[in-house]
């Protein structure tokens, strides 16, 4: 059960996807249902990033007629490993601070997955990894570790609280996609310059852990740069908000 506050601000990730999918190089779907295990278990291992791993069904393509709707014009056919096929599978396999959650030894993982896994033991075709009260973007040590990654790296960034040892880091450049309204930061706060409270912030959802959720965010990219769409689909595979993207 994918909770209904999670799939408002999925429907309207979508259609800012959808006008917004000419500035994409790719597309890439993901089922709400994985997306909601990603937000609870990147609370539930604060205060560590997680680094998630993400298999494609090679038997399932991507909705065909979403596919369409959402090409770009800039759109780079087999830009990477899983274009096209739908993620069934998500593994949590590393966790630590923003540097250390990526460093992980291949032959650990390996012997971890390779019974339920196969020939492909643990090799995954997407990576995602969380920045806790951070926005989703890439910084240094994430763009170096893309560079390993056959599919596409994406970036959960959360907002929340209590927020523990880890306060809202807001000081980053770069492009984000938050999904709904952002939190409303009151701009009286910032003219004070005094720290926003709890109260200046909207609670879009709360989690099993008990954390409110202030802001969520999500960005895909490829290793060589080129941003990826994210459209996240529901059980039937069609993307949250379907009729107002098809209308549109
Ligand atoms: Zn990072």
């Amino acid at each position: 059960m994918v909770e209904p506050w999670l799939k408002e601000i999925m429907g309207s990730y979508n259609l800012e996807s959808y006008e917004s999918r000419n500035s994409y190089a790719a597309q890439l779907h993901m089922p709400g249902k994985i997306f909601q295990s990603l937000v609870w278990w990147a609370l539930k291992s604060l205060p560590d990033e997680i680094l998630v791993g993400l298999d494609i069904d090679f038997m399932q393509q991507q909705n065909p007629e979403v596919d369409q709707l959402f090409t770009s014009t800039q759109q780079v056919d087999g830009l990477f490993q899983g274009q096209g096929y739908l993620i069934n599978e998500a593994h949590i396999v590393n966790r630590g601070d923003s540097y250390s959650v990526h460093h992980l030894p291949e032959d650990w993982t390996d012997d971890i997955f390779a019974p339920s896994r196969g020939a492909r033991a643990g090799r995954f075709t997407h990576w995602l990894h969380t920045h806790p009260n951070a926005p989703a973007i890439p910084s240094g040590a994430d763009a170096d570790a893309a560079q390993e990654t056959p599919g596409v790296d994406l970036i959960l960034g959360l907002r929340f609280s209590p927020s523990g040892p880890l306060p809202w880091f807001d000081d980053v450049e770069g492009k984000r996609r938050i999904l709904g309204k952002e939190a409303v930061r009151e701009v009286a706060a910032k003219k004070a310059s005094v720290w926003t409270t709890k109260s200046d912030l909207s609670v879009i959802g709360t989690a099993p852990s008990g954390h409110m959720i202030h802001e969520v965010q999500l960005i895909a990219f490829h290793k060589t740069g080129l941003g990826v769409n994210v459209i996240f689909t529901d059980e039937n595979n069609l993307p949250y908000g379907w009729d107002s993207i098809r209308s549109n």
